[in-house]
């Protein structure tokens, strides 16, 4: 391998290659965003392992996201260098618990926790609190802090105290209700997300032979966007080191984005104080921008200030040839932004811009909504939460049945590559699939999109190994459902900014860019606002080359215009294009869409009290998205088969 692995620097600047060949040793890289350190680090362990430095199954790369983990792992795979473990920090946990639960603890194993807050409902039940559903949010948010940064239930006041954070209760209650959660967790056999990463750093450190043998399998760790390690995370780490140091991380000061609930950027500025023989690199060039896209980055970062504020030299050079201004939008409403985000992401399409190079990221994910009706109207085709759980989507899990069945049957005995394409599009189509997509951007379309996906995998198969038969493509996707590891889909992503870090498109579109969004309203610290503000700075610097950010002034049409642009763009709009109708328009536009619809169940708002809240009365205020799309995959298909109205209310009951 010695070739490939000089072949794999060759695509590295200097610094990056610095950090390639450090094989060995601890190693901190500090470096802005679309420097190339996520490349950096999986060069390095593609340049370990082709030069046999390294076993690949002795390395683990871990990460914050399954989508995060997963381009590590394709990245790799293009490096001619698969068989690398790239976690996430709870996949990682999860699996060395799954394995060793068995053999060390026994018994039943825990089950993982689906719902924290009504776990939190029921502890504050036996407390004999009565609290809100947005109070036991901002609870099950305390008890998650506090987990993280490894406080116990008689700790919370004084840790509370100490971090200068606002409680949102008295914090005698929380603590009670935190005491209270943690005895009902136990007694249910239950497991929490911060509870796996204790658990397993517990057996590992109860249990030597254990940890010997973890510490056998893994000798090599990178750790990607370190500069949102928590407490509990980095006990894990270190953990899993014992007292080696072979280690590699990579952050960006000014992208943690996670300090409120409880990440810390100092393990990485102090990485050195932890590893004094640790090399440290810095990375300033940026790759991925345009230097339209670079100055404003440079522009948000630079405005930081306070304690908030982080820098540390990162400012970012831009190589990229000159690319188009940013664009600023001001819209009437929030309805006008989305239609016309919607418009001008299908512009793009239709000049050639492949729509899984365009993304609309926004704040909250409550704003998601009015996206996905604005992009289905224009009949964009659009992907809400990634490719999670993509195997456990049902048309997939049938076509996987369906392609082991033919498998089995020995369905592509005397093909080559052209064959396996045919075979697998064949057994696809009787999973309902076919060549042109269905129309509009429903769940018949989704649908059809997920078996694309696989069809394009074949694809993908037949072009690296013409060899390759049904057969191998099977075991492909079996491994690839056991990693987590989906296939890119096509549609425009609607994500949160919080879910779009380390991640990049040709176009983004940063919307509802107001006062109260972002900065969240409950942004009051100096601290917090300044954490809302590195946000804005992941959100531009996700952008390769086109780059919009646009506002609204009212929330919805003919509502009344009281809000204003994010602070952030204070002094950096350039030139704004506004968009405002003419008022006869404004009222006509009202008249037609008639009465607002619910947020929650999509009812018209007849009562004013209800047009207040934007939603029902007896709809529950705060949804989170996994029920969101549960509940809309719900109304798309009753409304398909048209037996039961087209909506649904979901009680608190029902939570
Ligand atoms: P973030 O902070 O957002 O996670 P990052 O520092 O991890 O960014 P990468 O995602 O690794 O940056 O790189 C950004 C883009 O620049 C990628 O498309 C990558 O392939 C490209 N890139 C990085 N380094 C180089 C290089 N030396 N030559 C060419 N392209 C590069
Ligand atoms: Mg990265």
């Amino acid at each position: 391998g010695g070739m490939l692995a000089e072949s794999v620097l060759e695509g590295l600047d200097p610094e990056q290659r610095a950090v390639a060949e450090a094989v060995k040793g601890p190693v901190c890289v500090l470096a802005g965003a679309g420097t190339g350190k996520t490349r950096a680090i999986t060069h390095r362990i593609a340049y370990a392992t082709l030069t046999g430095v390294v076993t690949p199954q002795r390395v683990l790369a871990v990460t914050f996201t399954t989508r995060a983990a997963g381009e590590l792992r394709s990245r790799l795979r293009q490096l001619g260098a698969p068989g690398v473990q790239a976690r996430t920090f709870h996949a990682a946990a999860l699996r060395q618990l799954t394995y060793f639960w068995p053999r060390v603890v026994g018994g039943e194993p825990p089950r993982i926790i689906d719902s924290k807050i009504a776990l939190v409902a029921d502890a504050a039940k036996a407390c004999r609190l009565s609290l809100g559903r947005t109070e036991l949010r901002d609870v099950a948010s305390e008890i998650e802090w506090a987990k993280v940064t490894q406080h116990r239930p008689e700790d919370y006041p004084a840790a509370v105290a100490r971090a200068g954070r606002r409680a949102p209760a008295d914090v005698v209650d929380v603590a009670r209700v935190y005491a209270m959660y943690e005895q009902l967790r136990r007694e249910r056999n239950l497991l929490d997300f911060e509870g796996m990463l204790e658990l397993t750093a517990a057996v590992l450190t109860e249990h030597r032979e254990v940890a010997n043998q973890v510490r056998e399998q893994y000798r090599y760790f990178v750790v990607d966007e370190f500069q949102d390690v928590n407490p509990l995370q980095k006990m894990l780490l270190d953990t899993w080191l014992g007292d080696r140091d072979d280690l590699c991380v990579v952050g960006d000061p000014n992208q943690t984005i996670y300090s409120f609930t409880g990440a810390s950027p100092s393990h990485l500025l102090d990485f050195t104080r932890d590893h004094p023989d640790a090399k440290v690199i810095k990375l300033v060039r940026d790759y991925r921008s345009t230097p339209q896209v670079v100055r404003l980055a440079n522009g948000v970062i630079g405005q930081a200030r306070g304690e908030g504020a982080i820098r540390h030299g990162l400012e970012l050079v831009a190589q990229r040839d000159q690319g188009p201004e940013p664009v600023f939008n001001e819209y009437d409403d929030e309805v006008a932004e989305a239609d016309d985000a919607a418009r001008r992401a299908r512009k793009l399409i239709e000049e050639g811009v492949p729509a899984r190079e365009i993304a609309i990221l926004y704040r909250i994910n409550a704003q998601s909504e009015t996206y996905e009706a604005a992009l289905a109207a224009a009949g964009v085709p659009y992907v809400l939460r990634g490719a999670e759980r993509f195997f456990e989507r049902p048309e997939v899990r049938e076509a996987v049945v369906r392609l082991r069945g033919a498998a089995r049957a020995g369905a592509d005995a005397e093909t080559d590559g052209t064959g396996l394409i045919l075979t697998v599009r064949h057994v696809l189509s009787g999973a309902g699939f076919s060549d042109r997509p269905p129309e509009g951007a429903g769940a018949a379309r989704a649908r059809w999109e997920s078996l694309a996906a696989l069809a394009q995998l074949a694809e993908d198969m037949a072009a690296d190994n013409p060899k390759a038969g049904l057969p191998d493509f099977v075991a492909e996707l079996e491994e690839r459902a056991a990693a987590q590891h989906a296939p890119p889909l096509e549609g425009v992503t609607l994500a949160s900014l919080h879910a779009a870090k380390g991640l990049e498109w040709d176009a983004v579109f940063l919307v509802g860019l107001v006062e109260g969004t972002l900065p969240i309203i409950y942004a009051e610290t100096p601290a917090q606002v300044e954490e809302e503000r590195r946000l804005l700075y992941v959100g531009v610097t996700r952008a390769r080359v086109h780059l919009s950010l646009s506002w609204a002034l009212s929330r919805s049409p003919g509502g009344a215009r009281h809000r204003r642009p994010s602070r952030f763009l204070g002094g950096l709009t350039g030139k704004t294009t506004t968009h405002t109708p003419a008022r006869a328009d404004r009222t006509k536009r009202r008249a037609a869409k008639g009465p607002l619809p619910c947020r929650v169940c999509g009812r018209p708002l007849t009562a004013a009290v209800e047009r207040k809240l934007g939603r029902c009365e007896d709809c529950p205020s705060e949804l989170n998205e996994e029920l969101l799309i549960a509940l809309k995959e719900w109304r798309a298909r009753v409304s398909a088969e048209q037996k039961v109205p087209a909506y649904v209310v979901f009680t608190d009951a029902t939570l």
